[in-house]
């Protein structure tokens, strides 16, 4: 059977565990396909991304620092992506056109459903005001939150963001001091501050009774933003591992018209 090629490029690449992912998502669904890591040279993106489709690659995942520069590479984009300014998905239609998709955003909103926490109808708090958080905008305010709260170091980008995505729902941008006396039934860090074993600065109280606590980044240690939740008294306090698993997913859904099973990848990721 001919073996269908798909990479995942960004630079650095080494430590990323898509291949992995991949890897186990093909096993589980029979799919004939190899998927490799690409690592572009920072001004060589879009001659990396030609040379793979020339040599018959099918589609490719797009990490940091490229997810700008393949929203601009891509002829079509879905809406998410559009929505998102940012594409971490290409696929390589048969016809010639490269289309962009951004999966982020809906993995992480398959993952808190999955891990039992309520979006529709809940007071929601988003973290920073970066990339990643732009990207899961509008999927999660399709959810339906009674609000949605985007609070940033830098309070005028969050404000900047609500602005954009004011026509879906419910939403406003802040400062983390504006935090103050409120209290919230879903707190997500899409801050970078994780990554450097920092916490944004959050008031006691953040918290409702029963609220879950999310951190999109992840580590073989519970990040410090996951302990100051537990600390706080979170009913859960989740890491990003299982968004990771779920916008592969929905990536490979997208490829091979198959939706992969989650649950022993996100094993599999665990013990690695
Ligand atoms: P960006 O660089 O685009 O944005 C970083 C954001 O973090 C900015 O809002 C910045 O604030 C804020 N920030 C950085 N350091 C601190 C700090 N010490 N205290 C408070 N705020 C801080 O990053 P991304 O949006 O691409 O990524 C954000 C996080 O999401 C990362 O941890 C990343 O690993 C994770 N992620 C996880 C995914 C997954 O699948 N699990 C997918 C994508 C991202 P300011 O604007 O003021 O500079």
């Amino acid at each position: 059977m001919p073996t269908d090629r798909y990479a995942v490029i960004g630079n650095p690449i080494a430590h990323s565990k898509s291949p992995l992912i991949h890897g186990l998502f093909a096993e589980q669904t029979g799919q004939a396909m190899s998927y490799e890591r690409i690592l572009a040279p920072l001004d060589g993106f879009r001659d990396a991304v030609m040379r793979f489709r020339a040599e018959g690659g099918r589609g490719m995942n797009v990490t940091v620092p490229f997810k700008l520069e393949a929203f601009a590479l891509a002829h079509t984009l879905s809406e998410r992506a559009a929505r998102a300014g940012a594409v971490n998905t290409l696929i390589f239609h048969a016809d010639g056109v490269i289309e962009g998709d951004n999966t982020d955003g809906a993995g992480l909103v398959r993952d808190l459903l999955r891990q039992g926490a309520k979006i529709a109808g809940a007071r929601v708090l988003l973290l920073g005001a970066g990339g990643a958080v732009r990207g899961v905008l509008a999927p999660l305010l399709a959810e339906r939150p009674a609000r949605l709260v985007i609070a940033n170091r830098t309070a005028g980008k969050a404000a900047q963001l609500a602005l954009d995505f004011t026509d879906l729902g419910t939403i406003t941008g802040c400062g983390f001091d504006a935090l103050a006396g409120l209290s919230f039934d879903l707190v997500i860090n899409g801050t970078s501050a994780s990554l450097s074993g920092e916490l944004p600065p959050l008031p006691d109280g953040l918290l409702a009774p029963g609220a879950v606590a999310y951190d999109m980044a992840y580590g073989s240690e519970p990040t410090p933003f996951q302990r100051w939740a537990e600390a706080h008294g979170a009913k859960l306090a989740l890491d990003g591992l299982g968004m990771l698993a779920e916008q592969a997913a929905e990536s490979f859904l997208r490829w091979r018209g198959v939706r992969p099973s989650t649950a022993p990848v996100q094993v599999a990721l665990r013990k690695a």
